[in-house]
């Protein structure tokens, strides 16, 4: 899903402050400037816009789940959700946007996407703005106003109605002649806010997959990915062996219960018998060695009795535990010559490297190495390994990720810590531009944060600064410089870590050229209640285990600050809450991604 089409906007108050009143007499201002409108409105959950009586309310009642009723001058779906609230977001795509030019929202208070506050002083009520930063302008009566966002006076309708227009405008309007095309940044006032997959479709669809192909050694190929499908050369097995340790035998011979068999034959792993096993003959046989013609199973050794020279066994094995066949391994069960062993596009990780190398061959086509740069910004940044000084804190960030890129299988460019500089940070990122297949950084892209960073992105490169709505991880920038991808990602070590899991890891994943790769989400018991908030994906970091009865449960690591990186080192795993959802709780089953391997 791509951003939504037009723009959204909502008024965030307190009720007794007239939201509904103020829009019904703003609404006619805007359509007499020609704009087309969507309003979005969040009511009580039991409001019913039928009629008992009515037609559509008796079939409701008698059951229809959706209910459309249409006339010549409007139409309406109802839709029943008893199990759970429909998503906003879902909501919005009941809009015809090729007809509006932007949606009004009232109500919706928490969930994340710009809105105007509304105040007044004699309701009483504290500002919203200072604990929501969705907040992007004020209309008040109060003279006592402490903010840098635009604020007018909520008695003046005509400024407010400016103010929506110029916040709409930002992006191009839509209208009938116009194409309409993604949001546009519109940088001071609203930065695209995007769900995380909303986030990680945009960057998939910027990002090329790899286009050099190597011939490596299997020494050089662990976590590389196959540029080629894999055929087997050979059988493997490449012949007819024993799985056990015992007596090769005729299956009719144990079919008739013979008494007694000759032993005519010793086979180990690494040898053969050359002749036939006959009626009533036997080989003793070792595990991986070739199963002697003539025979066809393969009794256990712990089933029978030799006698002292080893020349006589006997069995005792009864008719209805054996079966002929058994404990043969069939030349080609593994892989048959010629069959596909491995997908292009696949990880090779230890499995992998075992079974190309059973395949006797010692180079592979594979897809060439990332090299990745990866360098931290801030002036209170310091590197480990000197005196740390006044106001600064040591650089963990670079290590996490870097570490987190090896796991990858990418090789890494360490460009340090780059001092909050333009031309420093210029020179940094053009360099890595050439060197580099991707660019990370981490630091300098929440609102707020010195411009430099972003005058020297936007002079050299097409980047976006987007707010994700997840928590921890919500700043995010992404783009190209000179065609090389560029994440920057947050400055707080936890949503560092978060983020490259949810965009930085798919993204170089797709770009090494592995398909078919899914981060793994299973089910849980939450044993504790885990909060959230509505309009945005939260990854609280728990702790998953197996209780006494073999259920999966999970507790939470305590505080989840952005800055307690503890809390990534005691998680075994993320608690994802969706947009959804509000608070998950003791009981309920929640959603887990598991970190083993991943970290
Ligand atoms: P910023 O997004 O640059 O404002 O950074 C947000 C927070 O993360 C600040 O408290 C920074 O000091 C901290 N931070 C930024 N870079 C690093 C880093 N490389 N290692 C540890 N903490 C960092
Ligand atoms: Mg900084």
């Amino acid at each position: 899903m791509n951003t939504y089409p037009i723009p959204i906007l909502g008024f965030a108050a307190y009720s007794g402050t007239g939201k509904t009143t103020l829009l019904e007499a703003l609404l006619p201002r805007l359509t007499e400037k020609g704009l087309r409108i969507g309003v979005f409105k969040h009511a009580h959950h039991d409001f019913d816009v039928d009629k008992p009586g009515k037609d559509s309310y008796r079939l409701r009642k008698a059951g229809a789940n959706q209910m459309l009723i249409a006339s010549r001058n409007r139409h309406v779906l109802m839709t029943e959700t008893p199990d759970q609230e429909a998503h906003f977001f879902d909501l919005l795509s009941h809009f015809d946007c090729s007809k509006l030019d932007f949606i009004l929202v009232e109500g919706c208070k928490n969930l994340s996407f710009p809105k105007i506050e509304l105040h007044r002083d004699e309701v009483g009520k504290p500002w919203l703005h200072p604990h929501d930063d969705n907040i992007i302008a004020v209309a008040s009566n109060s003279s006592e106003l402490n903010t840098h966002l635009p604020h007018v006076d909520i008695n003046d309708l005509d400024a407010i109605g400016d103010m929506i227009v110029n916040f709409t405008q930002c992006r191009p309007l839509a209208s009938s002649t116009t194409q309409k095309t993604d949001a546009a940044s519109c940088d001071s006032l609203s930065p695209a806010f995007l769900s995380v997959e909303q986030g990680l479709e945009k960057i998939l669809t910027t990002l090329k997959t790899p286009a050099t192909v190597e011939s490596a050694s299997l020494l050089d190929a662990r976590l590389r990915i196959l540029a080629e499908d894999v055929h087997s050369p050979i059988n493997v097995p490449a012949y007819q062996n024993s799985a056990m340790d015992g007596y090769a035998v005729r299956s009719q011979d144990i079919a008739a219960s013979l008494d007694h068999y000759d032993v005519v034959a010793q086979i180990m792993a690494g040898s053969s018998f050359d002749g036939v096993i006959e009626a009533g003959q036997a080989a003793k046989i070792m595990t991986g060695a070739p199963l002697p013609s003539g025979a066809d199973t393969v009794i256990m050794r712990e089933q029978s009795q030799s006698n002292e020279a080893g020349d006589r066994v006997t069995f005792s094995v009864s008719n209805n535990e054996f079966k002929a066949g058994q404990n043969v391994r069939n030349a080609g069960e593994d892989l048959a010559q010629n069959s596909i062993v491995f997908n292009k596009g696949t990880r090779i990780q230890s499995p992998e490297l075992g079974m190309l190398a059973s395949l006797g061959l010692s180079q592979y086509p594979l897809f060439s190495q990332l090299k990745v740069a990866v360098f931290s910004t801030g002036d209170e940044v310091q590197a480990p390994g000197s005196e740390l000084n006044k106001n600064c804190i040591y650089d963990s960030n670079r290590y996490t990720v870097m570490a987190q890129l090896q796991r990858l299988g990418c090789s890494v460019i360490d460009l340090g810590i780059i001092e909050d500089c333009e031309s420093a940070l210029e020179a940094t990122l053009l360099k890595a531009s050439t060197e580099a297949d991707a660019i990370i950084s981490s630091g300098g892209v929440s609102v707020g944060d010195a411009d430099f960073i972003k005058t020297v992105l936007e002079r050299i490169g097409q980047i976006n600064f987007w707010r994700i709505n997840m928590r921890p991880g919500r700043p995010l920038a992404f783009g190209h410089i000179n065609d090389t991808p560029f994440f920057g990602l947050p400055g707080n070590p936890v949503a560092v870590m978060v983020s490259f899991l949810m965009f930085v890891e798919p993204a170089l994943r797709f770009m090494q050229g592995e398909t078919n790769w899914q981060a793994p989400k299973i089910q849980a018991e939450a044993t504790e209640v885990v909060r959230s908030r509505l309009g945005r994906t939260e990854f609280t970091r728990g702790i998953y285990a197996l209780n006494q009865f073999g259920q999966l449960q999970v507790r939470t690591t305590g505080m989840q600050g952005s800055g307690i990186l503890r809390s990534m080192s005691e998680a075994n795993c993320l608690i994802e809450v969706p947009p959804q959802v509000e608070m998950v709780k003791n009981g309920e089953m929640v959603k887990i991604i598991p970190l083993d391997g991943r970290l």
